[in-house]
């Protein structure tokens, strides 16, 4: 769920503004709305006061247009409301209608020249969502549960696409605690009731309702209010969470620029969700239980207070803030690990493997995330291209352009164009570095998020030549062999010399396809690795990539072979859970059974289901790693037996006489642990091998299998002739971003 779309809003977002981009001077024009809500949950029923000002930028006198929720009655409004039938045919309002995500009732008002507001009243029961994802529950909107209200409900009426300023204040039963964006103004318990205010001076792109039973948790982080919300009361959960709160509120005060919220909440939610609103995040029962949440989700969700909830994204130019949130997050959290360049190369592995030619887009097409792919580009890439800019800049300007770029765009929407154009000032300022990657606009971002695509390098031709006592030249010839133009690269290389411990590093300034390679070296140079941290986005080569089951959920054609000779119960069970898989696969699927198989194809990824599959034995062959096996009786995958009556296995190899095909094997011998294993497999795609037990079925065994050789990686031939074999000499520590 870590970005999981963030989705009411952005999922609002996406096809709302794209009709329209409003160069925000926000505050100015920024409709206010003072709303009194009473919650009623026992008849699930909202009843709402609403004092709206118009913005001051238009005249506030005129003809007023606004939406609201279907399920709602208006009951009172000053001046008078009418509804408007043929809303869905004006050209400013059927946007809206058509991004709402419940049906809408459209009203017109005309405000006369005395009058600054307008004062509407309504109630009723939420009409829901016109097509709810699969993987959400829709109940009622209000309901003893609890209430999560966003844009998309249109609970409030929404005039227009800009952004709004607000103050509520919540009636709702004394157990319950409400919480929106801003400021708590007002917590009081009366009579049977709890009463609740919110204000947000700031503008916002929608304003949120969300509340329920919940027990709340407050402690001052700093001069800011770390809040969490429990369905339980759990003192150790919250104070993990109220902990975490504040040292990230510090990290990234310290590191963008201050904290644009005056509360961060962490609120426990009843549904399934990893959302990121503004001041506040809201997070499953489940998800705040899981102890790596903490340092993984958790983060990205408060960085988004920063990039999308406080600069808020102009998606007309694409979306932005899911890669830099995820490098500034996810990355920046491995990378305090020593991990960065592990993660890196799994960003890189999700683009090889899930973005096929036909599935890939430019990142100024990027909205949110739908798909693997999708996913692939908008963070993986993404986060990739942040990591190029940093290293081209360097880590203070590069921190001074992002600084630079929310201080200047809070609280209004930015595209990547803005972007672009505070890295490339912030190259000129630094050092006056040659014209930001040396184009005239310095440019930065333009040629990686303008075109869909990546650059593809090969190495060949590495050869050393003596120059002096302990002097040598290394040559190689260095090519870009993606189709169309030349990216311009900076390359890391590593040189391993001999009797070294520390690797020579250094960069190389490749923009054309084909380079050759000079690189004066002080002592003998054994081997020559070509960006050994993935520093680059690229779009590596099939064989520095472990196979993982990525490539067997991304193929663009997948055949799935079944076993034909397996009892009754598991060949239907293995033809049901082929028959799931095909309908979630990005491209083409075909299933057969064995019997009809003579020989596996070469053109496609191959899924073998079954113990009893006669192709068993071509996996058995080709795994990669001399300590795993496959017998009749079970398998055995890094020191882990897998008995065949108890266990289930998956797991994926290259064929070394196929290597371009993704080969998979999934074998269970209860039909019952088949359904368990169709839903989780999808989620281990970064997995070479897995080991469940029983039929829910749990994991027991999972892991990477090591990388072969990689074309990245070249012995150097000696001026005598030969090469020597030797590992990559150690490589000089990195910073991380932040400490
Ligand atoms: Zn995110």
């Amino acid at each position: 769920m870590t970005g999981r779309p963030r989705s009411p809003r952005v999922a609002r977002g996406v096809v709302l503004f794209l009709a329209l981009c409003l160069p925000v001077s926000a505050r100015a024009q920024a409709i206010h709305h003072a709303l009194t809500v009473v919650v009623q949950p026992e008849s699930g029923r909202l009843a709402v006061e609403d004092v709206i000002t118009p913005d001051g930028e238009r005249p506030p006198h005129g003809v007023h247009h606004f939406l609201l929720n279907a399920g709602l009655r208006l009951t009172t409004s000053t001046p008078d409301a009418a509804v408007w039938r043929d809303a869905a045919r004006v050209p400013g309002l059927a946007p809206l209608i058509e991004a709402a995500g419940v049906p809408v009732t459209a009203y017109t008002v005309t405000l006369a020249a005395t009058n600054r507001t307008i004062t509407l009243k309504y109630e009723g029961e939420l009409a829901r969502p016109r097509d709810t994802p699969a993987d959400e529950v829709s109940g009622p909107a209000v309901s003893k549960e609890g209430i999560a209200l966003s844009g998309q409900d249109v609970w409030y009426p929404v005039f227009d696409q800009g952004l709004v300023t607000f103050s509520i204040e919540a009636r709702a039963p004394a157990s319950w605690e409400v919480i929106s964006q801003g400021r708590r103004t007002t917590h009081r318990r009366e009579a049977a009731q709890n009463l609740v205010g919110w204000e947000s001076p700031e503008p916002q792109d929608e304003i949120y309702l969300v509340g329920g039973p919940l027990t709340e948790y407050t402690r001052d982080a700093g001069g800011l209010t770390a809040m969490a919300f429990l369905r339980t009361p759990d003192q150790t959960l919250a104070d993990a969470y109220l902990d975490a709160t504040g040292r990230y509120l510090d990290l990234y005060s310290r590191l963008i620029g201050p904290y644009p919220y005056k509360k961060f909440a962490m609120v426990e939610n009843v549904r399934e969700t990893g959302y990121g609103m503004p001041s506040f995040t809201l997070l499953g029962s489940t998800v705040i239980r899981l102890p790596f949440i903490l340092n993984s989700s958790y983060p990205h969700e408060i960085l988004h207070n920063w990039w999308g909830n406080g600069v808020f994204v102009d998606v007309d130019g694409g979306n932005w803030s899911e890669g830099l949130t995820a490098y500034l997050a996810d990355h920046l959290m491995q990378e305090q690990r020593g991990a960065g360049a592990e993660y890196r190369r799994g960003a890189l592995q999700k683009y090889a493997d899930y973005v096929v030619e036909a599935k890939d887009f430019p990142l100024t097409q990027f909205r949110a995330r739908h798909s693997a792919a999708t996913e692939a580009v908008g963070y993986s890439k993404a986060l990739m291209v942040f990591h190029m800019v940093r290293r081209e800049l360097g880590d203070d300007a590069f921190l001074r352009a992002l600084r630079g770029f929310f201080e200047r765009f809070r609280f209004r929407r930015a595209t990547f164009a803005d972007l672009d154009r505070a890295f490339a000032s912030s190259a000129t300022v630094d050092r006056g570095l040659p014209a930001a990657a040396g184009r005239p606009g310095g440019s930065l971002l333009a040629p990686w998020i303008e075109k869909a695509g990546a650059p593809a390098l090969k190495v060949g031709g590495v050869k050393a030549f003596r120059q002096g006592a302990d002097r040598y030249l290394v040559t190689a010839l260095v090519e870009q062999t993606q189709p169309g133009a030349a990216y311009r690269l900076r390359v890391p290389v590593a040189v391993t010399l001999e009797g070294r411990e520390q690797a020579y590093q250094t960069t190389f300034r490749l923009d054309t396809k084909r380079l050759g390679l000079e690189l004066p070296v002080e002592g003998r140079p054994l081997r020559l690795d070509i960006d050994p941290e993935f520093d680059l986005f690229r779009r590596l080569d099939r064989s520095e990539l472990p196979p993982a089951l990525s490539g067997l959920f991304g193929a663009e054609r997948l055949l799935i072979v079944l076993p034909a000779g397996a009892p009754e119960p598991l060949r239907e069970g293995y033809r049901r859970l082929a028959e799931a898989w095909k309908s979630s696969q990005p491209g083409q699927t075909d299933v057969v059974f064995d019997d009809k198989v003579k020989a596996l194809p070469d053109d496609r990824a191959v899924w073998l289901f079954g113990w009893e599959n006669r192709f068993r034995p071509v996996v058995a062959a080709s795994l990669p790693d001399r300590s795993a096996s496959i017998t009749d009786t079970g398998a055995r995958l890094s020191d882990t037996v897998l008995g065949r009556a108890t266990h289930s296995a998956a797991l994926t190899v290259r064929d070394p006489s196929h290597p371009d095909r993704a080969l998979g094997w999934l074998a269970a011998d209860r039909a019952a642990a088949l359904p368990g294993l169709g839903r989780k497999l999808p989620h281990y795609g970064r997995y070479g091998y897995l080991g469940f037990e029983g039929d829910e079925p749990t994991n027991v065994v999972k892991g990477e299998w090591r990388v072969a050789n990689s074309p990245m990686s070249m012995l150097v031939v000696q001026p005598e002739g030969g090469t020597i074999t030797v590992p990559m000499a150690t490589l000089a520590p990195r910073r991380a971003l932040a400490p």
